[in-house]
């Protein structure tokens, strides 16, 4: 057998597709323009390197977007004084502070300034029991995008065994949450391991979607799928450089080998990753919508 490649590439440009004609009515019919502020401390490359793809992926959708690149002195006191400046300016729908940042500041308390409506990352505790007790709330980027990846390629989740490897605060528990809530692209019986877990592959083996999220590189071997499963990689894991110094990504499925097995797996890169950054702009287009009473 050799799997069907569930391309996030390709998906992402059609949730791209749909959210530039939902921006585009929005604009016509109500005069609104969706805005992210975007805060970056420090100068760290890879954290640059998100924020700028961040502002394109604005930029190419017309949404509105506006940086605040902030120097590593900053102190805490500084930036909840800009975060809460953003909480109240009405331009801005979304407010994203990218992480990691400086040691010196306390990144929960931070965090939990961004006021929840306007929490595009979907962090915050009061969005997180939202998506737990089934409200409408703005949901983690990367969780939402693995939802939408099962949705748009097919993969029938109601009742299917979905077995989860990594419990993270940003993709293991909330996309276990968000699969076991009763609702359509969800209604799934969800197993969650972890580095405690026994025997993991016990687990995997009964998978009919096994999603891994766990940062090591190809840990999840062919002999651990179920024949015929769907598998989602979050895994992003540097293995070197090319010549040129680009970064060498694989993820934590043993890609070559499980695509023999499996029914359909997410290739990396170009998988999960182009997901996490259109759900980003489609939770501040949401974000919009909601603080003018459309949704
Ligand atoms: P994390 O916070 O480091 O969590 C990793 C999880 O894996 C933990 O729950 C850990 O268990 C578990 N684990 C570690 N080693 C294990 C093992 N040998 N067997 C079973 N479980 C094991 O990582 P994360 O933030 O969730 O990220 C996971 C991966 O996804 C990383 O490669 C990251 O770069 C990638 N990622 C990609 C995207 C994207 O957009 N594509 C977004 C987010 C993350 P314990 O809890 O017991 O320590």
């Amino acid at each position: 057998m050799t799997a069907k490649i569930i391309s996030g590439t390709e998906i992402a440009q059609q949730i791209r597709e749909e959210l530039k004609a939902e921006i585009d009515l929005l604009k016509s019919r109500h005069g609104i323009v969706p805005g992210l502020a975007t805060v970056i401390v420090g100068d760290d490359p890879a954290s640059q390197t998100y924020i700028n793809s961040k502002i394109k992926a604005c930029q190419a959708l017309g949404i509105f977007s506006a940086n605040y690149p902030l120097p590593e002195s900053t102190s805490e006191k500084e930036l909840l004084y800009l975060v809460k400046t953003l909480n109240d300016d009405p331009r801005i729908n979304g407010v994203l502070v990218q992480v990691p940042l400086p040691k010196h500041i306390n990144e929960n308390r931070v965090l939990t300034a961004i006021t929840p409506d306007k929490d595009v990352d979907g962090f915050h505790p009061i969005n997180i029991g939202r998506m737990v007790i089934g409200e409408k709330a703005l949901l983690p980027c990367t969780p939402a995008g693995i939802q939408q990846l099962l949705i748009r390629s097919g993969v029938n989740t109601d009742g299917a065994e979905v077995v989860i490897v990594g419990r993270s605060n940003i993709v293991g528990k909330p996309v276990a949450n968000l699969l076991m809530q009763k609702a359509p692209g969800a209604n799934s019986t969800v197993t969650i391991c972890h580095s405690a877990t026994r025997d993991i592959a016990c687990h995997t083996r009964r998978a009919d979607i096994l999603i891994a999220a766990i940062g090591k590189p190809r840990i999840i071997t062919a002999d651990m799928i179920k024949p015929g499963a769907t598998v989602i990689d979050v895994g992003t894991n540097e293995v070197g450089k090319t010549p040129q110094g680009k970064r060498i990504l694989c993820g934590d499925v043993d890609f070559d080998n499980v695509k023999t097995v499996a029914g359909a797996i997410t290739p990396v890169p170009g998988g999960v990753g182009p997901m996490t950054i259109v759900m980003l702009m489609a939770n501040t287009v949401k974000a919009a919508k909601l603080s003018h009473g459309l949704m």
